[in-house]
C-alpha cells in the first residue's frame, strides 16, 4: 500500500494535520469539516509511515459506535486488523483499566458497573436509611451533586470544609454513598472516570506502562471532555507531547453534565510545543444548510470564532412546518420520510432530531402506524427496560451476591412475600454491620430475627439464586440468560400481565437470549473477565447502541445530543418552540442559552441534503397542554434560506378542538375546516371536528347538535355549510 490511499482523500489543511511531525496537535475546526476524517487518517499515517504498532496507540471517541466506526475505517485504509489498538469512549476505556487492574484499583475483581437508574435507586435507598427527607433531599438532586463532585475529581473527604449546613450534609450523603458501592462493588460511570485516574496518578509503576504503551493518543470532540477526562489524558501525554486532539468549541453540548470548552485553551497552555490547524471546507452539507448554521451561531459571544464554506450548491432551502399540533408534526414527518423512500432513498438516510426523549413517542406511533421501520436512540433503552433489568439482577446476583443494586431490584420480583419491613430491617441490619444485604440476610436467617414467613420467603430467594449458579455453572452465555430468563420466574410473571405490555415484555426477554446469543464475545480483550461479566458490562455501557437488528434499513430517531459527530442525508429537527427548544431553564440562563444554540447548530449541520424545521402551535407534553411561541432560533436562521410550508390553505384553526384528533387536518384537500358549522338533511345542525382520508374516500366526522357524533362519507353526506 502506498502513502497517497491515505493523503489522497484530503484538502491541503487536513494533509497537515494529518502528516504533522510528532507533537502535540489541535484540530479546531467547525461541523462537518473532516476533523473525524482527519483523525483516522492521522493514526493510519503513523501506522503506516512512522510505523507505529496499532498495539501503541490509543483513541477516545464520543461514542461505542463511533469507536467502532473509527477502527472500521482505519482497518479499511490500512488493510489490516487493527485489533490491539484501544479504541472507544473514555467510560468504555476507564472500565477496561479497571478490570484490568481491579486490585490496585482497590475493587473487587467482581465489580459491577452501574447505570445511572441504579444509581438512583441506590441514593434513594442511602436517604432513607440516613433518615432524611425525600422533600428536602431529592434523591435525583443527590445523585446529581454527587457526579458533579466526581466530574471535578473531588472525593467526599476531600470537599472543602464547607460551613453551611447543606454541603455538610451532602458530604455526609456522598461519604456513606462512596461506603455503599464500595461494599457492594458497584461502580456509576463517574466512578469510572475519576477511579481510572486514580489508578494511573496513584501507582507509578502502572503509570509508566501505560505511558509507554500509548505512545500516541487521539482525542475526537474534544470540546466535550470534562475536568477528571482531561486530567487523565494529562497523566498519560504531558512531558511526551503525543496528545493529537480535534473539536469545535461552537459544538460544546454537555457544559450542564460537567464539560469544559476551557480545556482547550489548557491544552494550549499545558503543551506548548503543540501545533494548530484549522479547517474550513464543510464537505457535508449544502449551501441553504451550512449558511443556517453559520448565521444562527454568530449570535453567540466569546466564540473562537470559525468562518466554514462549502463548495457544494445552495441545494434546496430549509422546510419550516407549523403543525396544529405534536401529531399533526408527526404525521407531516413521517409523509415526507416515506415520500423519500418513494423516491428511492434510504430509511438508514433520515434522521428525527428532538430535544427531550418524550418527544420520540409520538413519531414512534406514526411510523408504526404506517408501518415504516425505525430505531430509537437513547430513550428507554434496551437494557434500561424493567423487565431486562430485572433480568440482568438476576444474572448479576448469582455471579456477584453483594451486588446491592440487584438484590434490591429482585427480592420481591416477582412478589414472593417479602414485605417492607422485613426489608427495612435488612437495610438497617446491613449499614450498622457494614455488610451487604445478602450478608444481612444471612445473618438475621441465622439469627432467627424473622417470623417464620418472612423467614421462609427470604430463605426462597437466596436458595433461588444459588441454585441459579449452581445450575448456570459451566454453560454458555447464551444458554445462562436463556435458563435465567425462565428459572427467576420473570417470564411466566409477564406472560400473566396483561394484553400487549405484558407481551412486549415477554418478548423484549427472549431478545435478550437472542442478544447473548450473538454477542461477540472478545476474549483477547476480555481482561480475565468471564463471558457472562462482559456481557453484564457490555449492558451497563452500551446501553442505546444496540438495539433491533442492526442490519434492517430503518429510520433513525434520537436526541439532539446523541447526534453530535454523525450525518444524515435527510434531516428532521422537530420541535422548534419556546420553551422546549431552547429548553425553559436555558431561556431563564443566558448561559444556557447559548449551549442550547449550540445545540441547535449541531443539529442543523448533521442535514447533508436537505433540512425540515418543525413546530407544533399546541403541545401536550408531559401531560399538559401548551401554547409554544415558534422557537427564537427559527428567527436568528436567515428568511432566504429558508422556506415555510403550507399544506393546511383550507384548513384553519378552530376555536376550540380537540388537539389529540388533528392528526389528520394537513391534508390538503380537505374541504371543511375544522369546527366549521354545517347543516345535514336527516340530522340537522352540527360541527365538523375532524376529517380523514381525501377525493370520494373522504370522511368527516360531526357533531350534531341533536343526533350526536357520526362519521359520514363525504361525497354521499350531502352537507351544506350553515
Ligand atoms: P463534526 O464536527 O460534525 O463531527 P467533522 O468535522 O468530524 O464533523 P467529518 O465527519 O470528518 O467532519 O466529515 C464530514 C463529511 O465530509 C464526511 O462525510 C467526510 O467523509 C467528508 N469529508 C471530509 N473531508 C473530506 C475531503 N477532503 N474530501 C471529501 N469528503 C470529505
Ligand atoms: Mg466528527
Amino acid at each position: 500500500m502506498d502513502v497517497s490511499t491515505i493523503i489522497a482523500p484530503l484538502n491541503d489543511d487536513q494533509r497537515l494535520a494529518v502528516s504533522a511531525p510528532m507533537q502535540a496537535m489541535l484540530v479546531l475546526a467547525g461541523a462537518g469539516s473532516g476533523k473525524t476524517r482527519v483523525l483516522v487518517h492521522r493514526i493510519a499515517w503513523h501506522v503506516q509511515i512512522n510505523h507505529i504498532s496499532p498495539y501503541h496507540i490509543l483513541a477516545v471517541t464520543f461514542t461505542n459506535k463511533a469507536a467502532n466506526e473509527m477502527r472500521h475505517r482505519i482497518e479499511e485504509l490500512l488493510n489490516t486488523s487493527a485489533r490491539s489498538m484501544w479504541i472507544g469512549t473514555f467510560h468504555g476505556l476507564a472500565h477496561r483499566l479497571l478490570r484490568q487492574h481491579a486490585k490496585q484499583a482497590k475493587l473487587p475483581d467482581t465489580f459491577q458497573v452501574m447505570d445511572s437508574d441504579d444509581q438512583l435507586r441506590i441514593v434513594k435507598r442511602l436517604l432513607k436509611s440516613l433518615e432524611l427527607d425525600d422533600s428536602k433531599w431529592p434523591a435525583k438532586q443527590v445523585q446529581w451533586f454527587i457526579n458533579a463532585q466526581k466530574d471535578e475529581g473531588i472525593r467526599a473527604r476531600h470537599m472543602s470544609q464547607a460551613d453551611d449546613f447543606y454541603h455538610r450534609q451532602m458530604q455526609r450523603i456522598y461519604l456513606a454513598y462512596e461506603e455503599l458501592c464500595d461494599r457492594s462493588g458497584l461502580v456509576d460511570f463517574a466512578e469510572l472516570l475519576l477511579r481510572a485516574h486514580e489508578l494511573l496518578r496513584d501507582n507509578e509503576d502502572l503509570l509508566a506502562f501505560y505511558r509507554e504503551r500509548f505512545r500516541q493518543v487521539h482525542v475526537d470532540e474534544f470540546q466535550d471532555t470534562n475536568t477528571i477526562q482531561y486530567a487523565w489524558l494529562r497523566l498519560l501525554t504531558e512531558g511526551n507531547n503525543n496528545l493529537f486532539v480535534v473539536g469545535d468549541d461552537d459544538q460544546s453540548i454537555y457544559g450542564w453534565r460537567g464539560a469544559k470548552i476551557e480545556n482547550i485553551f489548557a491544552f494550549q497552555k499545558h503543551y506548548p510545543e503543540h501545533g494548530i490547524v484549522r479547517l474550513e471546507q464543510n464537505y457535508r452539507s449544502t449551501g441553504h444548510i451550512l449558511k443556517a448554521a453559520n448565521v444562527l451561531i454568530a449570535n453567540n459571544e466569546n466564540r473562537m470564532g470559525k468562518e466554514l464554506w462549502t463548495a457544494a450548491g445552495e441545494g434546496h432551502a430549509i422546510g419550516v412546518y407549523a403543525a396544529f399540533n405534536e401529531q399533526d408534526e408527526a404525521y407531516f414527518v413521517v409523509e415526507k420520510i416515506r415520500q423519500w423512500v418513494r423516491d428511492g432513498g434510504l430509511r438508514s438516510e433520515v434522521a428525527i432530531l428532538y430535544r427531550s426523549n418524550a418527544q420520540s413517542r409520538q413519531f414512534e406511533e406514526r411510523l408504526m402506524t404506517t408501518a415504516v421501520p425505525y430505531r430509537v436512540y437513547g430513550g428507554l433503552r434496551f437494557f434500561e427496560r424493567m423487565e431486562i433489568k430485572n433480568a440482568l439482577a438476576y444474572l448479576r446476583l448469582s455471579s456477584n451476591r453483594d451486588d446491592e443494586a440487584s438484590f434490591e431490584r429482585v427480592v420481591n420480583t416477582p412478589t414472593r412475600g417479602i414485605g417492607a419491613k422485613t426489608l427495612d430491617d435488612m437495610r438497617i441490619l446491613a449499614r450498622e454491620r457494614g455488610v451487604s444485604l445478602w450478608r444481612a440476610a444471612e445473618c438475621m436467617l441465622g439469627e432467627k430475627q424473622l417470623s417464620a414467613r418472612a423467614a421462609n420467603a427470604l430463605q426462597g430467594f437466596m436458595n433461588l439464586i444459588e441454585a441459579i449458579a449452581l445450575a448456570t455453572d459451566g454453560m454458555n452465555l447464551y444458554e445462562t440468560v436463556k435458563y435465567v430468563v425462565e428459572a427467576s420466574g420473570l417470564i411466566e410473571l409477564y406472560k400473566k400481565e396483561k394484553q400487549d405490555k405484558g407481551e412486549a415484555r415477554v418478548e423484549n426477554l427472549e431478545e435478550l437470549v437472542n442478544a447473548a446469543k450473538l454477542f461477540d464475545y472478545d476474549s483477547e480483550n476480555a481482561e480475565n473477565l468471564s463471558e457472562l461479566d462482559m456481557f453484564l458490562a457490555h449492558a451497563a455501557l452500551e446501553a442505546g447502541e444496540m438495539q433491533g437488528e442492526a442490519d434492517q434499513d430503518c429510520v433513525q430517531l434520537m436526541t439532539l445530543h446523541s447526534a453530535k459527530g454523525l450525518e444524515f442525508k435527510l434531516v428532521f429537527l422537530v420541535g422548534m418552540e419556546e420553551g422546549l427548544f431552547p429548553s425553559q431553564q436555558a431561556v431563564d440562563e443566558p448561559g444556557r442559552l447559548q449551549e442550547e444554540r449550540r445545540l441547535c447548530y449541531v443539529g442543523i449541520t448533521r442535514a447533508m441534503q436537505q433540512l425540515y424545521l418543525t413546530y407544533a402551535e399546541s403541545r401536550r407534553l408531559y401531560g399538559k397542554d401548551s401554547y409554544p411561541r415558534p422557537s427564537r432560533f427559527l428567527r436568528e436562521i436567515p428568511p432566504e434560506a429558508l422556506t415555510e410550508i403550507r399544506l393546511r390553505a383550507n384548513v384553519t384553526r378552530p376555536a376550540s378542538s380537540s388537539p389529540a384528533t388533528l392528526g389528520s387536518m394537513v391534508d390538503q384537500n380537505a374541504s371543511f375546516r375544522l369546527g366549521q358549522a354545517v347543516r345535514h338533511e336527516k340530522f340537522g345542525e352540527g360541527v365538523v371536528l375532524q376529517t380523514e382520508g381525501s377525493g370520494d374516500q373522504e370522511k368527516v366526522q360531526i357533531n350534531f347538535r341533536n343526533a350526536g357524533i357520526k362519521w359520514l362519507m363525504l361525497a354521499y353526506a350531502k352537507l351544506d355549510k350553515a
